[in-house]
């Protein structure tokens, strides 16, 4: 009954009519759910990933550790920055954060700060973990990564936990690269969602739709 009554609200809370029903989002009450992207072949996914020249190492087709089970994966190391140290995530979610680096990153770091982004800082992509709600996180399927901040091409560095708040150029490259990363990931939760995320960004492709930063 319960679960008939969380579709329901959630039915409705599309509709507009009453709150989203907290027990069916992933992250937070208001997600709704993502439009599910057209399905990338494994082996097409990898071409294409090579083809955009970026640096990774494709994985056994299924990984699995504990409850968890990594298909088509890759060990992605660097893209048009270099990573602090490689991370582990599904091709299709390494696909898109080797595009929001050049669509997303790269131009906020020109516009802000008149610089490039030489190493992306992130501190963990497909973990065997749950979410608050207890369900398995996107990070759990590899679909998701997160992202202390950044270092510039002259050594300077911009992080969330320092320098997401205030006024300065920092700030507004921060502060945009939260904002645009919506336009291609599903669920975007920055120090405006709550606690959990003070310090980082969550960026995932995960069943949902929610932007939170
Ligand atoms: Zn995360």
């Amino acid at each position: 009954m319960a679960r008939r009554w969380c579709r329901l609200a959630t039915a409705l809370a599309l509709a507009g009519l009453v709150g989203a029903c907290g027990s069916s989002a992933p992250d937070r009450p208001r997600a709704v759910r993502a439009p599910s992207p057209p399905p990338v072949a494994g082996e097409i996914c990898l071409q294409e990933l090579a083809a955009r020249g970026v640096i990774f190492k494709a994985l056994p087709q299924t990984v699995s550790s504990g409850r968890c089970t990594l298909v088509n994966g890759v060990r992605l190391e660097g893209m048009s920055a270099a990573l602090n140290r490689p991370v582990t995530l599904g091709c299709p979610t390494a696909r898109v954060v080797d595009r929001w680096m050049e669509e997303v990153v790269q131009p906020a770091a020109r516009r802000h700060l008149r610089s490039r982004v030489s190493v992306v800082h992130q501190a963990g992509g497909y973990v065997c973990r749950n979410s608050r709600n207890g369900r398995l996180s996107e990070h759990a399927r590899g679909r998701a990564i997160d992202i202390w901040g950044f270092v510039l091409a002259d050594g300077s560095k911009a992080l969330v936990r320092d320098h997401w708040r205030g006024a300065g150029a920092r700030s507004r490259f921060l502060q945009e690269v939260g904002q645009k990363s919506c336009n291609l990931f599903h669920v975007v939760l920055g120090p405006g969602a709550d606690a959990d995320h003070h310090d980082h960004l969550h960026l995932d492709l995960g069943e949902w739709k929610l932007c939170q930063v």
